[in-house]
């Protein structure tokens, strides 16, 4: 195994190559192969990976719609693994702990964005499953620093998706701020958690899905929606916020229409189509469209100390590591309910 000569290693197979699944090239499938397991850097966590959830911005990068991955690349940032080796400056996790890899890989902690606890927006950050090899794979290398500790009462194929959809769908519900009644728009893995959230909060949801798709409304009512139909329809009142996680741009102005005064629309995703124009007066009266983008590790932190509180409960539809296509292919069709998580690791909880 290539360690850096200081690394510090627990009781693990001296294995030297790893299974992973590799995209070459945007819009070819993920390849299976056999590839060196990586170095573990000064400041990195080598992790033997259990599960790795997958989530839209997986599809967007294989997809060619985010057009600068590394490639090679290991597809995947939802990733729950064990620690089996530290690099020399490591301070924490510890060796065999339980940690959670994001998409948020390595920022420069130094631009103005990082001086200013907007790490999400670093000039210079890598992100984990596109810069940065991820989680669809046997074992994968972090920075330490970046790497959260999991709740201890997740088990963790439910856990994998509380590491982007979890996230990101917070840190989206912190945009609307009290927002009562909330809209969301596309309703899979970050809109069931994000639907957990709101309504352990006192807020009304209201779930809008692709018109006739009673699966996907009856999921939503399933998860705690107080309400859910068509995208066309209007809901039972008038929305103060709303979180579009559907990648359709057409969702913006329909949105905008059911938000009342002062309300925002947050556009949740890494990649949406374009927005259609729309006559101003839906946006007047103080309304506000905006965009999340990534997360910091403090929603990180923030997030994973509330969600065994509400508790959130992640429902899950697990693939072998070897069907990644699959469980992307089915993403892509709406068909999964809640989220799609690959199992690494079959002896995991
Ligand atoms: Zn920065
Ligand atoms: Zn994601």
């Amino acid at each position: 195994m290539g360690f850096c000569p200081k690394a510090e290693t627990g009781h693990m197979n001296p294995q030297s190559t790893m299974r992973a699944m590799v995209l070459d090239e945007a819009r070819r499938p993920l390849r299976e192969a056999s590839v060196p397991v990586p170095d573990v850097g000064p400041d990195q966590v080598l992790v033997r990976v259990h599960v790795c959830g997958v989530c839209r911005t997986d599809l967007h990068i294989l997809d060619g719609e985010l057009s600068r991955p590394k490639l090679p690349l290991v597809l995947g940032h939802q990733i729950v693994g064990t620690v089996v080796a530290r690099g020399e400056r490591v301070k924490a996790p510890a060796l065999d702990e339980r940690v959670g890899i994001p998409w948020l890989g390595w920022t420069d902690g130094d631009c103005k964005y990082c001086r200013s606890g907007r790490e999400n927006l670093c000039d210079h950050a890598k992100f984990t499953g596109y810069d940065l090899d991820g989680g669809f794979s046997e074992f994968t290398v972090a920075d330490s620093r970046f790497c959260f500790p999991i709740p201890p009462g997740y088990p963790d194929l439910q856990a994998a998706p509380l590491l982007c959809a979890g996230l990101i769908g917070y840190r989206s519900l912190v945009m609307t701020r009290e927002a009562d009644p909330l809209g969301v728009y596309g309703f899979g893995a970050a809109a069931h958690i994000v639907t957990q959230v709101a309504r352990h909060q006192g807020r009304r949801v209201y779930a809008f899905t692709r018109p006739g798709d009673a699966t996907a409304q009856r999921f939503a009512r399933d998860m705690g929606a107080d309400w859910a139909g068509d995208t066309t329809e209007s809901g039972p009142a008038e929305l103060e916020a709303a979180i579009i996680f559907a990648p359709a741009g057409e969702l913006v102005p329909l949105a905008l229409r059911r938000v009342g005064k002062g309300g925002v629309v947050v556009c949740a995703g890494i990649h949406m189509t374009d927005i259609p124009s729309f006559p101003y007066e839906i946006l007047w009266g103080e309304r506000t469209v905006r965009s999340v983008a990534n997360l910091t590790r403090r929603d990180g932190l923030e997030f994973l100390a509330l969600a065994p509180e509400v508790p959130v409960r992640t429902e899950v539809e697990s693939f072998p590591l070897a069907q990644a296509n699959e469980a992307l292919d089915r993403l892509r069709r709406g068909l999964v309910r809640g989220a799609a998580v690959l199992v690494v690791d079959e002896g995991v909880t």
